[in-house]
This record gives C-alpha cells, structure tokens and sequence, in this order.
C-alpha cells in the first residue's frame, strides 16, 4: 500500500519539473497574464478557443512548484472542455484548495493539490492559472488583438 499523500507529493514534484503544454500556443486567439506577488508566480496563459470549447492551452511562467504543478495539472484536464465545463471545474477545484473538500471524481489528478487548503498563504499559487484562464475567456480577445 502507498501513501495517498506521497502520490501526491509526487505528482506535484513531476508536473512542476516537467510541466505539460509548457509553451507558446501560435495560434492562440486568447491570451491572459496573472500575477501573484504574495509568493513572486508568474503565469501567460494562451488558449485557443472555438465555439465555447477550449480547443488548446499551454502557458508560460515562472513560480513556485505548487502554481507551476497547479497550471499544468489544469491545461491537461482543460483540453477539450467547454467554457461552462471550466466554470465547473474552478468551482469545484476552488472549493478544495480553501476547504479540502474533494470531488476526485471531477477534477482527477487535481485532486492533487488538496493539501494546499492546510497553507492558506499558498491558495493563491493553486489558482493563480485559474483566474488567468478566467480573464482570458472573459477579455483575453482584446489583448490578443492589440498585440498584433
Ligand atoms: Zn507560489
């Protein structure tokens, strides 16, 4: 038997190392950067989204390993869904890094990050990526375009 706990560990230790979709998405049509000055993370998110479904996503950044694990963990579960299904997902995942309160099920290897409810000062690391996915779906279209 292992420890649930050291799984996540784990988990967390390979995506802030070797994180997934780490890269500039050329055809993005949606871009956000956030910012979390409490611990020094920095994250560009680029999305490519068509008719409500996130098409694509990567990101860019720099941090802390549990905003880094955080970002990548979410572009992989991202990949696919609708704008209300990431809705759901930053509720839910939200939800666990305040409380702890999981819906495995929902978030998968998310999940991973539960622990960080016990660090309030690292909640912000968790949902950094989040927000910015948020301001990219909401007004990311405009930067994008100011951009060319
Ligand atoms: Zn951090």
């Amino acid at each position: 038997m292992y420890d649930i706990r050291e799984l996540y560990q784990q988990l967390i230790i390979d995506h802030s190392k070797n994180p997934k979709n780490f890269t500039v998405l050329k055809d993005a049509n949606r871009s956000a950067e956030g910012d979390n000055p409490l611990c020094g993370d920095k994250v560009t998110i680029y999305l490519k989204l068509e008719d409500d479904v996130i098409r694509d996503i990567s990101f860019q950044g720099s941090g802390c390993a549990i905003s880094k694990a955080s970002t990548s963990i979410m572009t992989t579960r991202l990949k696919g869904k609708t704008v209300e299904e990431f809705q759901t997902f930053f509720n839910i995942f939200h939800q666990m890094v305040t409380t702890g309160k999981t819906d495995s099920i929902v978030l998968g290897k998310l999940a991973a990050l539960s622990g960080v409810h016990q660090y309030p000062v690292r909640v912000k690391c968790a949902t950094l990526a989040w927000h910015t996915v948020k301001n990219a779906l909401e007004d990311g279209a405009k930067k994008i375009a100011t951009t060319e």
